[in-house]
């Protein structure tokens, strides 16, 4: 019973860490005792009781309208899967919610913020993100940062495969047809700042969407501004002064794979590469002058 509570207990302290933007464990998290025994006993992560906004109903009452879960079942629910059922339980003290080590940025390749919003709403459609950009520069979110959103889907970038577990999303409103607006930039690069502070996001890891899925992706478009980005230290460009011929021995798919892409679909991997870092032109030939740039990369930051 006492091992319950506390498992209910921490489960309360992660919801309500979850609902906050900012993590606030110094006024949330009670002094802990120490842990003085190892309690062998199994717990049946079925038999814990959790409350759901379903089960608050008492059997005569029925609900006039349908119920949705709330946020809170969501993770009430979450939290029950990730206990393994084969092992030992008794709780560790230290412990904070992972972060976001990774952004990925899109274009939504529809015609206004609030179909977007609509779509990521919609419950057949299986697509989120964190945040949504206007071209005016509203910045709307629609998840908080440290819970998985659905937006990179099956993915790929380095040896990661999962890139939804580890990044945040980030859609700016734009029909993959048109330039990118001033104000819409600068809000991202505003937001960009912010995460890449509050979470220590390393300047490598900010990403298109095209980068970590080259076979099925196009976003965000040529018209998206990455050299402006670099120069903010939101991912990584190339020393155009400074493009020395390419030794004869340089493997530019074994380039393409450490730098993160997946050379799987080789033709693919070279057409993100060249839509990013070449722009003028999106080919699946590597030219000579596409090699310098790679190579310069690979030898900048890799
Ligand atoms: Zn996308």
């Amino acid at each position: 019973m006492n091992k319950t509570y506390n498992y209910i207990n921490l489960l309360f302290y992660v919801v309500i860490l979850a609902g906050c933007s900012t993590p606030k464990s110094r006024v949330l998290q009670p002094p802990a005792p120490p842990v003085l025994r190892v309690d062998t006993t199994k717990i049946n992560p079925d038999s814990v009781s959790i409350p759901s906004v379903t089960e608050a109903l008492t059997e005569n009452q029925t609900p006039a309208l349908p119920i949705l879960r709330t946020t809170e079942d969501r993770i009430k629910e979450m939290m029950r899967q990730g206990i393994n059922k084969n092992s030992d339980w008794t709780e560790a003290v230290h412990y904070d919610i992972r972060k976001p080590n990774f952004v990925v940025i899109h274009h939504t390749a529809q015609h206004s913020i609030n179909q977007t919003i609509r779509t990521f709403q919609l419950e057949h459609t299986k697509v989120s993100a964190h945040y949504v950009i206007g071209k005016d520069g509203q910045v709307v979110q629609m998840l908080n940062d440290y819970l998985r959103s659905w937006h990179a889907g099956r993915s790929k970038w380095g040896n990661i495969t999962d890139m939804n577990s580890v990044s945040l999303g980030i859609e700016l409103d734009n029909n993959g047809r048109e330039p990118f607006p001033e104000a819409q930039i600068n809000a991202l690069l505003t937001l960009l700042d912010t995460v890449k502070t509050k979470y220590q996001i390393p300047f490598t890891n900010f990403l298109g969407h095209a980068d970590i899925t080259p076979s099925r992706k196009d976003d965000p478009s040529v018209f998206f501004p990455w050299k402006k980005l670099a120069e903010r230290g939101f991912g990584v460009w190339y020393d155009e002064s400074n493009l020395s011929p390419v030794p004869a021995d340089f493997n530019y798919v074994d380039a393409l794979r450490i730098i993160g892409y997946d050379v799987a679909n080789l033709r693919a991997a070279i057409i993100a590469f060249k839509r990013k870092f070449i722009v003028v032109d999106t080919s699946g030939n590597m030219t000579e002058y596409d090699k310098r740039v790679l190579y310069n990369l690979y030898r900048r930051y890799f």
